[in-house]
């Protein structure tokens, strides 16, 4: 009997982490960290429900931290199987980790300087020779052809639209006369998003396991650039700079092609962009290398090999030319992470930016609620940066559409041709998203739909 154990994403947006086992397989299907809310985060410290020796693979539907944050850490458990995924995955996972050891390995060295932890010394979740072990792990596999992970488990990936390399999985596990069939939504990219191709369409299966982040909520309409335009339009009016939270990897991509795009038609006068994160900087040339992964047909760039890296756009790697943009006037754009203001350099841009009413801060994407960016949307008139409180003037502003994962409407019309699986189970979704996507599916599709919680398995039946 093949069975499915959530252990993570399940009522809540992070830690993505599903085991399937079958036969005497055991599969993990990504393996995020949990993010956002303090009681959140620390479950990234308990020990894993399993033998972390036991698992045979690990496959990842894409390299966002919420869905592989926690490898480094399973490694250092004892974990030494194949972590499989696209190239592209393969190749950003490594910045991401790369990335996160090092924040992870300076947050434990600044709380043991200050005295701020309950644990002497505070130790990192895990550190840069963690993430060299689990990169030696990794392989990639192309999409849209069956690959057996472990027998009788078989995967292939479909793009999912949602980031560079990014990916659903579907899974058959060939054991019967015929294949039980699992189909995992990964994140489900949104229609028509610059960058990005629409989401593949599901291909039939048994169960699925979907996404439900804005299962409740539609984006606002209207056009993305048009909305763009508008409020880069207000901040040069101002003659302030604004500072975009972006994730470094795919928001912050998206962002500078569209401003580019706007300046090529004329449509905003031309701005000086900079690009302040080494991640960043890093992705921005993988998603040249890899410029077929993307639609770019938006852009009427002429000629260039990439349409990211554009004349306007200036890379800051170094900390010392990261300061020195706080003696930048505007109007300029400075793009820097993370998303959710959580942790990195845009944290001593909101401390040098916040207090001043010409300058405007745009939220990227989804703010999980407990992070700063959550604070910010919510109009927070101070916000805690480096144990001060910052006065909040200058403007904040959405761009609406900038989020990278389907809404509900699009989480819709990607399941409508999808016809009814056995049982469908939502995950990836704070509970009012996950509940409210639950009701239209059970009502309008007759579905079975359960919203599993942490730690619940189900026992997956064969077909017949
Ligand atoms: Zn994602």
């Amino acid at each position: 009997m093949a069975r499915i154990s959530f252990y993570g994403a399940a009522e809540t947006v992070t830690g993505s982490k599903y085991l399937v086992e079958a036969g005497n397989a055991r599969v993990m299907v990504d393996y995020g960290a949990f993010q956002g809310l303090k009681s959140l985060r620390e479950l990234n410290w308990n020990r894993p429900a399993f033998d972390p020796k036991s698992l045979d693979a690990i496959v990842l539907t894409h390299a966002h931290i919420d869905h592989i944050g926690l490898l480094p850490r399973l490694v250092n458990q004892g974990y030494k199987g194949p972590v499989y995924g696209t190239p592209p995955t393969v190749e950003l996972a490594a910045l991401m980790l790369l990335d996160s050891a090092h924040i992870n390995e300076s947050d434990a060295a600044y709380a043991n300087r200050k005295g701020y932890s309950k644990h002497h010394p505070a130790l990192p979740l895990f550190d840069t020779r963690d993430v060299h072990h689990t990169l030696r792990l990794m392989k990639a596999i192309r999409r849209d052809a069956w690959f057996e992970v472990a027998p009788p488990i078989w995967i292939r990936y479909h793009d999912a639209g949602h980031l560079l390399g990014s990916a659903m999985i579907e899974m058959e596990i060939r054991e019967g006369p015929k294949p039980l069939r699992i189909l995992f939504s990964g994140d489900v990219g949104r229609y028509g998003a610059p960058l990005y191709f629409d989401p593949t369409p599901p291909p039939p299966c048994d169960y699925l396991v979907c996404e439900s982040t804005y299962g409740d909520r539609d984006h606002p309409e209207g056009d993305l650039l048009d909305a763009l335009a508008e409020v880069v339009r207000r901040v040069i009016g101002r003659g302030g700079v604004m500072v975009m939270a972006a994730f470094a990897v795919g928001r912050a991509q998206q962002l500078i092609y569209l401003l580019e795009v706007l300046m090529a038609e004329r449509r905003i006068p031309e701005i000086k962009i900079f690009l302040d994160s080494p991640m960043a900087v890093d992705a921005t040339e993988l998603f040249c290398k890899y410029s077929d992964d993307h639609d770019l047909s938006e852009g009427k760039l002429p000629g260039r090999a990439c349409a990211i890296n554009g004349p306007h756009l200036t890379l800051i790697r170094t900390t010392e030319h990261s300061k020195l943009l706080n003696q930048i006037g505007g109007p300029a754009v400075i793009v820097s992470s993370s998303g959710m203001m959580t942790q990195g350099r845009i944290l001593h841009h909101l401390r040098h930016r916040l207090p001043d009413r010409r300058n405007t801060i745009i939220l990227g994407g989804f703010q999980a609620a407990g992070t700063r960016g959550r604070q910010l949307e919510e109009r927070a008139k101070f916000i805690r940066l480096h144990h001060q409180d910052v006065p909040v003037r200058a403007a904040i502003e959405k761009i609406p559409g900038m989020s990278g994962h389907a809404d509900r409407g699009e989480l819709l019309k990607w399941l409508a041709p999808l016809p009814a699986p056995r049982h469908a189970f939502l995950t990836h979704g704070e509970k009012p998203a996950a509940d409210a996507l639950a009701e239209t599916l059970r009502r309008e599709r007759n579905w079975n739909v359960a919203i599993p919680r942490l730690g619940q398995t189900y026992e997956l039946l064969s077909p017949s």
